[in-house]
């Protein structure tokens, strides 16, 4: 038998009932003989709770602090989850990110994991015991307590299950899997049995919001097993694993979409080679996500460059580009807010043209303007009025047939 790492979400340790219900998988788990290693998030909304309070303190600039109050939450979980455990007679031990030995690089709030010195979870596996571990924490060289960004504790989950080299990884949440769109909007989605590492990895950058990309990167990079199943019923989740064959010809995997999109476009650029990085290292200086970028030069005439960003960073772009207006020597500023991504993404793609081509045509019949485009090998984005967002993926969710999905049978 081997080690299997489980770790349970916001929602499925949310009460003490929860809380109870969940250790049910990790005991049955360990009475298969397995060795079992918990990851655990803080309890229903405590994140978003602290961050709350903090607001109010007026401190949510002190990122030290931060870290120090939000990794509360998953420490509470783990005493919590551990206790029950022993309750029901089985042996386990609770630790905190450090006690584990996650260590992370010395960043506040959005850490990178850079090693876990495994000993202490190794001895009290070999003393028979259950490990839960909290998850969304680390500490870094210099001993400072820093968290690993929204969502962290599935990268918890993976990078314990690829150092310890357990078999398989389980993710428990309130969904029963992955599904082909958020089932909350479309509703003819329906859930994957599988999916492939770079598929989900694509559809967790992409707005799906059921893993964090992290975690997935983690088990591309080791091949764990990944399953994301429900932690409030007996059924069979979603695979994420190497290869996943294309099924019934189906070339599209999924459709994500995501809401509070900005385009800027910056007019009457100087024809000049670092007319573009000064653009972009500026944004990138004050960590500006940028997503789509179109360029459109001509030799002739100044050239303009249009991209896209989240809204939440409209104010600061544009008081950025305007203090650097002489510099940049551009002439003038616009932007469009109320925009949504809307992507396909799907393996086939990658030896199936046509898809970009169906994609567009599929919007444009229904009258829906398609304002930029980007594409990767097995992806494919475009930015539309926000008010067409549901509907596109309705659209493309039914011209790329993704209702013959086979589902998992239970
Ligand atoms: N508790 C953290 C959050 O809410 C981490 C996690 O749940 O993965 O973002
Ligand atoms: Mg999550």
């Amino acid at each position: 038998m081997g080690i299997v790492v489980q770790k349970f979400g916001g929602t499925s340790v949310a009460t003490v009932e929860n809380i109870r219900r969940a250790t049910g998988w990790t005991i049955e788990e360990k009475k298969r003989g397995n060795d079992v290693v918990v990851t655990v998030s803080a309890m229903g909304k405590t994140t978003d709770e602290l961050v709350q309070l903090a607001s109010e303190i007026g401190g949510k600039a002190n990122e030290r602090e931060m870290d120090l109050l939000l990794s509360t939450g998953e420490q509470i979980t783990v005493a919590l989850f551990t206790m029950a455990l022993k309750e029901q007679g089985f042996d386990a031990i609770g630790l905190t990110g450090w006690q584990a030995g996650i260590v992370t690089e010395p960043v506040h709030g959005r850490a990178r994991i850079e090693a876990i010195q495994s000993d202490r979870i190794t001895e009290e596996l070999a003393k028979d015991k259950i490990v839960v571990v909290a998850g969304f924490q680390g500490i870094s060289n210099d001993g400072e307590i820093t968290t690993l960004g929204r969502g962290g504790s599935d990268t918890t989950a993976v990078a314990l299950a690829a150092t310890l080299k357990a078999t398989r990884c389980d993710i428990f949440t309130d969904v029963t899997g992955v599904f082909t769109a958020d089932p909350r909007y479309i509703r003819q989605a329906r859930q994957l049995s599988a999916i492939s590492y770079d598929e989900m990895l694509e559809l967790a950058h992409l707005g799906a919001n059921v893993l964090h990309p992290r975690a997935v990167e983690f088990a591309k990079n080791d091949r764990i097993p990944l399953v994301v199943r429900s932690s409030m019923e007996n059924k069979t989740g979603t695979y994420i694993e190497e290869v996943v064959s294309v099924e019934k010809n189906l070339i599209v995997r999924g459709v994500a979409f995501e809401k509070d999109i900005t385009r800027i476009q910056v007019y009457g650029l100087p024809n000049e080679i670092h007319c573009l990085s000064s653009i972009f290292s500026l944004l990138a200086e004050s960590h500006i996500n940028v997503d789509i970028i179109i360029q459109s030069t001509t030799e002739a005439n100044p050239s303009s460059v249009s991209f896209s960003i989240q809204t939440e960073d409209l104010e600061s772009t544009v008081q950025l580009l305007e203090r650097n207006k002489e510099d940049i020597q551009y002439e003038h500023l616009e932007w469009e807010s109320g925009l949504a991504k809307v992507s396909i993404v799907g393996s086939g793609m990658i030896s199936n043209p046509g898809v970009a081509a169906k994609m567009f045509s599929t919007l444009s019949q229904e009258g829906i303007f398609i304002k930029m485009v980007s594409t990767s090998e097995i992806k494919i984005s475009v930015v539309v009025d926000e008010k067409h967002m549901v509907k596109a993926s309705e659209l493309l969710h039914q011209a790329f047939e993704l209702e013959r999905v086979s589902q998992p049978t239970y």
